[in-house]
Formats: C-alpha cells, structure tokens, sequence
C-alpha cells in the first residue's frame, strides 16, 4: 500500500480536548488504508493511502472541529490551484497536491468542485503559460513522442501527462487520489493541470482526436504546478485569493456562491463588470480604454466629464 503523510491542523484551540482527540485518532486508526495517526507538535500526523479530502472529513465529522490540511508528504511536494484562469470566481475550481515517494510513484491528491457529474480528463501539460488561460499551456506533457493513451499504459503508448480521468459526483465535487508510475514531481513543476470539460477515451477511441487528447474537449479549468512544502514545513495559511483565513476555508466551497470575493485580486474584474453594466466577461479581450464612456455618451446626454476611469 503506498501511503502519504499528511500534516492536518485541527481548530482544537489552547489545548485540545483529550477526550475529542483521543476518539479522533481511534478513529482514524480504525479505518482501512490509515497507517498511523499521531498528534504531533500541535497537529495530526496521519499515514493514509486515502484522499487527503476524505481524511480532512474524517477528522472534522469526528472531532466536532474544523480540519485543513497544512502540509503533505515528506520529501518533494508540489501544489496546484485550478480555476478557468479568466473569471473570477471561476465556476470550477479545486486544488492537486503532488508527492514524490521514496518508492518511486507519484501521488495527485485533490479535489476539484464545480464540474459537471460524470468523468473528465485529467493532464499535466508542457508549459505554465497561462497569459491565454487555459489555451496557452501547450500540449499534453509528453517528453517521449508517444501517442495519447491512459495512466495504466507503458510510457512509449502515453503521453507522460496523461493522467485519465476523474469522476465528478452528482454536486459537481471530484475527490482523487491517483498513484502514477511514470511522473516525477521534479518534472512537472512550472508545467500545468488541466481537467477537460468532456471524458477521456485513453487514446482508445475511434475520434482522429483519440490519439491527441483522448476525446477530452477543452481544458476547462487549470493552474500551474509549483513547489509546495511537505509536513511541518509550512507555518502559513492557504493563499486562496479571496483572503480567506485558514480555519474558513475549510468552511466554503472551492467556487459558487458560498465563496465570498473581496478587496482582493478578484476586485479588477468586479469592478469590471460594473462598469460594463452586466455585459458577460467572456473571453479576455484586448482593453480598449475609454470604450465604456464613449458608449455611455453615445446612448445618453452630455454631461459633467468624470474622472478618468482607473482600476481600483
Ligand atoms: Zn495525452
């Protein structure tokens, strides 16, 4: 069974409960694919081969406290937030974290919510370009010249990247956890994930695109791969965008309307569609400066000339 550490902080506040935190670990000890689970310099250490999410649910529903999780794996790590790249909130949005393992496998741990239920593709792809958003991450990473194919496919009958698929549950939430032979964690990071809007046929199907990508659509959603601390090596809070603290994110969804957006990153495209009075963003367009005004004076009386408009 190959197994990840996880470093899961708990809201036990000065001192924990001993009684909470000893039915925490009895039950996390209990379950089938925990190896270990410890509390250890203010968090629990847990050896697990499940998804991280469903450890962080396990301590939570059992505890009475909100979990996050603040560190995995002990050596290389490696962290991706997915999002479309252009709205913001985006519509799909999750996070994959990456574990190199002494024992060779990669591990791509995550979850991503948003999607439409059913399978998607999953990529690493060549590059970490993402000034076109997702269309500007290249191909399928595939340092070999293969054809596309699936995760359990020898590397000559695979793209490197080709990660399958995820299977979204009916509110639109995948949880993962995929063990890979041919990825390194060392090779990926600068590259980018993408999740593809339509199922992957793993170069199986009779599509001319069968070979190229699977079948899969456009990437729908996707981020670029950067280093990450492992356990006990981060003191710091999820940077999630929105200023989210982090004992709140554990309690809000990855997008939609639970997910509050302010005085942040997001405020540019905010403060965009105010100005555009409910025009769709769609796709980025070049800015035309002043088009907005020039429409306002087009379809209304002259009046006072206001301060140029500026981003906030
Ligand atoms: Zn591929």
């Amino acid at each position: 069974m190959l197994t990840s550490k996880l470093e899961v902080l708990v809201d036990f506040g000065e001192n924990p409960d001993q009684q909470i935190l000893e039915k925490t670990l009895n039950e996390l000890k209990s379950q089938d694919g925990v190896v270990e689970a410890v509390f250890k310099n203010g968090a629990l250490m847990v050896e697990t081969s499940l998804p991280s999410t469903n450890i962080l649910n396990l301590v939570s529903n059992t505890s009475g406290k909100r979990a996050v999780l603040q560190g995995f794996g002990e050596t290389q790590s490696a962290v991706c937030m997915i999002s479309n790249q252009i709205c913001c909130p985006s519509k799909v949005m999750g996070v994959i974290r990456f574990q190199q393992t002494a024992e060779g496998p990669m591990v791509a741990d995550g979850s991503i919510d948003g999607l439409a239920s059913g399978l998607h593709g999953l990529h690493v792809h060549d590059v970490g370009d993402l000034s076109q958003g997702c269309e500007s991450i290249g191909d399928h990473y595939n340092p070999r010249g293969s054809p596309h194919g699936g995760p359990e496919d020898p590397e000559d009958h695979r793209h490197a990247g080709d990660l399958g698929n995820i299977v979204a549950d009916e509110t639109g939430r995948a949880t993962f956890r995929i063990v890979d032979n041919v990825l390194k964690v060392w090779d990926i990071i600068g590259r980018s994930v993408a999740v593809t809007e339509q199922r992957d046929d793993l170069g199986q199907g009779s599509s001319p695109t069968s070979k190229i990508d699977g079948d899969s659509g456009k990437p729908i959603a996707c981020g670029i791969i950067a280093r990450s601390a492992g356990i006990f090596q981060n003191p710091k809070r999820i940077c999630a965008c929105d200023g989210v603290v982090v004992w709140d994110e554990r309690d809000r969804p990855l997008a939609g309307k639970g997910r509050r957006v302010e005085k942040s990153c997001c405020k540019k495209e905010e403060s965009g569609e105010r100005r555009g009075r409910g025009a769709p963003l769609g796709p980025r367009a070049p800015a035309r400066p002043g088009a907005v005004r020039r429409a306002r004076l087009a379809s209304a009386p002259p009046r006072r000339r206001a301060a140029p408009a500026r981003w906030v």
